[in-house]
C-alpha cells in the first residue's frame, strides 16, 4: 500500500502529475490509513470522506483534461484541520461538550483557502477544550496521544494536528497559536509547525480565544511543506480586519542558506530555571550547526520577556471571557432542558457544557475585566504588552532571527502535571511571541540524550518577514533532515 502521509506535498503532487496514482486513491488510503493509525492514536474527531472524494473527483478530472497545473498549491494534497476551524456541514466542537452537536452553517477562511488551493479535506482534529491547555488532555472527548510514545501527550492545544501529521496520516494539518499551541505540539511531536505573524492568515471562522493574539498556521514534516501551504493560507481577507495583504512566496528563498545572516540567542532563555539540560543542549548544537553554516550569532536582550507569562494569563483569560460569552445555551452552544427562568437554563447549561479549565478561564477573566480591578490587572498587562513588543523591535535592529527552545522539556505523561499553573509554563518561551505579534516556529532538531523524545528549537521573526525564519529552519533542515514519521507508525506501513 502506497503510504500517502509519509510522502511530501511535491511527491504527492509529481505522482499525481505522472498518473502513478490518483487522487481518489490518495484520498482513500489515507482514510484506511487513518482507520488504522488513529485506533492508538485519537488525533480525528470526525472524517470527511464524502467530501474529500468529492475534492478528489475534481483533481481527477483536472488531471485526466490536463488541467492538473491549474488546480493550485495543495491540489490532491490530504490536509486536516483543528476542531475549532468551521468547515459547512461538519462538527466544529472546539472538543468541548458545549458545542458537541454544533454543525457548521459556514466555512472558516483558512479551511476555505486550502480548498481553492485543491486539497482534499481529511476531518476534523482533537485540540483541548477551546484551545485552553498545552496537552489535549482538557478535551471533552479524550486526548490525543503522541505518536512517539502513546504513555505521552502530544502537546497542546493543537495536539491532533500534530499527532496526525507526526503518525504519518497526512503530510498537512492546521492548528491555532495563541500562546504556543502550534509551537509547543510541534516540538512534542518533532514536526515543523508555524505561527505565522499576526494578520497574515485570517482569523474569520475559527472560533476565537484571545482575538488579539489567535493566528493559524500548519503543521508539516518539511519546511518547504510549511512553506506551500502558508502561500496557500497567507493574505487579506475582507472578513478579518486584522487580516493583511501578504504577497509572499513562502518558498522563495528556502535555499539560500544562513550564510551572513544574524541569528539572536537570548542568554536569559537558555537559563531559565525549569529549562532541562537535553532541550539545551539540542538548543545549543542547533546554534552551533547555525554557526558553522556561516550565521552570525549574536546575544540579544528581552528584559519584558519575563513578564510575558503573567500578562498573558491576564490579556488570555479577559479576552477568553468576552469571546465565550457567546456559549449561553441561547445564541450557540448545549442547551440544558426544562428550566423555569432563563437565569437558571444559562447556568445549568454552562456549568454541564464547559470543562474545568474553560470556567477557570472564564471566572478569571470575568473577575480581571471587573470594575476596580481592570485597572489593576488589565492595563498593566496591556503596557506590558507594549514593553514586550519595543523589545523584539529592538533586538530586531540587530538580528534577522532569534532563536531559543521550544518548551523547557520533551513530552509529558499523562497526568504527569496536575497543577494548571506547572502546565502554563509548556508556553514560557512561546508566550511573548504572540504578545508581540511577530511569527514563531518550531523545528525539529533530533531526540533528547535522556529521554529519547523530539525536542523543537523555535525561530523567532520579525513581523511579517516570516520567510526569514523559515529560511533558518531549511538550512537546519540541510544538517538534520526532515522530520521523520515516528518509528512505531512509519514501521506499521513499511514507510521511509
Ligand atoms: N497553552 C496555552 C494556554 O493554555 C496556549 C494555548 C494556545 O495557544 N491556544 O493558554
Amino acid at each position: 500500500m502506497t503510504a500517502f502521509g509519509s510522502m511530501g506535498i511535491a511527491q504527492i503532487k509529481a505522482g499525481l502529475a505522472a498518473k502513478e496514482f490518483s487522487a481518489s486513491e490518495v484520498a482513500a488510503q489515507t482514510f484506511e490509513n487513518i482507520a488504522r493509525a488513529d485506533e492508538q492514536v485519537h488525533a480525528f474527531l470526525e472524517t470527511t470522506e464524502a467530501l474529500a472524494q468529492d475534492a478528489a473527483a475534481r483533481i481527477d478530472r483536472a488531471i485526466a483534461e490536463g488541467r492538473f497545473g491549474d488546480m493550485g498549491v495543495l491540489a490532491g494534497v490530504p490536509v486536516a484541520f483543528k476542531d475549532n476551524m468551521n468547515l459547512t456541514g461538519t462538527h466544529t466542537t472546539c472538543s468541548s461538550r458545549m458545542l458537541e452537536n454544533y454543525v457548521s452553517p459556514y466555512t472558516a477562511t483558512c479551511v476555505e483557502k486550502c480548498l481553492q488551493a485543491g486539497a482534499l479535506p481529511i476531518g476534523k482534529l482533537n485540540m483541548d477544550e477551546f484551545a485552553f491547555g498545552s496537552s489535549t488532555e482538557t478535551s471533552a472527548f479524550g486526548p490525543t496521544r503522541n505518536p512517539w510514545d502513546l504513555e505521552r501527550v502530544p502537546g497542546g492545544s493543537s495536539g491532533g494536528s500534530a499527532a496526525a501529521v507526526a503518525a504519518g496520516m497526512v503530510c498537512a494539518t492546521l492548528g491555532s497559536d495563541t500562546g504556543g499551541s502550534i509551537r509547543q505540539p510541534g516540538s512534542f511531536c518533532g514536526i515543523v509547525a508555524v505561527k505565522p505573524t499576526y494578520g497574515v492568515v485570517s482569523r474569520y471562522g475559527v472560533v476565537a480565544f484571545g482575538s488579539s493574539l489567535d493566528q493559524v498556521g500548519p503543521f508539516t514534516r518539511s519546511v518547504e511543506d510549511a512553506a506551500f501551504v502558508l502561500n496557500a493560507l497567507a493574505g487579506r481577507d475582507p472578513l478579518d480586519c486584522t487580516s493583511q495583504v501578504c504577497d509572499v512566496d513562502f518558498t522563495a528563498n528556502l535555499a539560500e542558506g544562513v550564510c551572513g545572516m544574524r541569528i539572536g540567542v537570548v542568554p536569559a532563555f537558555m537559563e531559565a530555571q525549569g529549562l532541562t539540560s537535553e532541550v539545551r543542549e539540542k538548543v545549543e548544537d542547533a546554534i552551533a550547526q547555525l554557526k558553522a553554516l556561516g550565521a552570525e550569532i549574536v546575544e540579544v536582550d528581552l528584559p519584558h520577556a519575563r513578564a510575558a507569562m503573567s500578562a498573558y494569563y491576564v490579556l488570555g483569560p479577559c479576552e477568553a471571557f468576552s469571546n465565550l460569552a457567546r456559549f449561553d445555551s441561547v445564541r450557540y452552544g448545549y442547551c440544558d432542558p426544562d428550566h423555569a427562568d432563563l437565569g437558571s437554563q444559562y447556568e445549568a447549561s454552562r456549568a454541564i457544557g464547559f470543562g474545568a479549565e474553560a470556567k477557570r478561564r472564564i471566572m478569571l477573566g470575568s473577575y480581571l475585566l471587573s470594575s476596580g480591578v481592570y485597572d489593576k490587572y488589565y492595563y498593566p498587562a496591556q503596557q506590558v504588552r507594549t514593553l514586550i513588543t519595543q523589545d523584539y523591535t529592538q533586538a530586531y535592529e540587530r538580528v534577522d532571527c532569534i532563536l531559543t527552545p521550544v518548551s523547557p522539556r520533551t513530552a509529558f505523561k499523562f497526568g504527569e502535571i496536575g497543577d494548571p499553573t506547572e502546565m502554563y509554563l509548556s508556553d514560557m518561551f512561546t508566550i511573548s511571541i504572540n504578545i508581540a505579534g511577530n511569527g514563531g516556529m518550531s523545528f525539529p532538531v533530533g531526540l533528547g540524550r535522556e529521554t529519547g523524545l523530539p525536542v523543537g528549537v523555535q525561530l523567532i521573526s520579525p513581523a511579517f518577514k516570516d520567510a526569514n525564519m523559515l529560511r533558518v529552519a531549511a538550512a537546519l533542515e540541510t544538517v538534520y533532515g526532515k522530520a521523520p514519521v515516528a518509528p512505531a507508525f512509519a514501521e506499521e506501513k513499511g514507510a521511509e
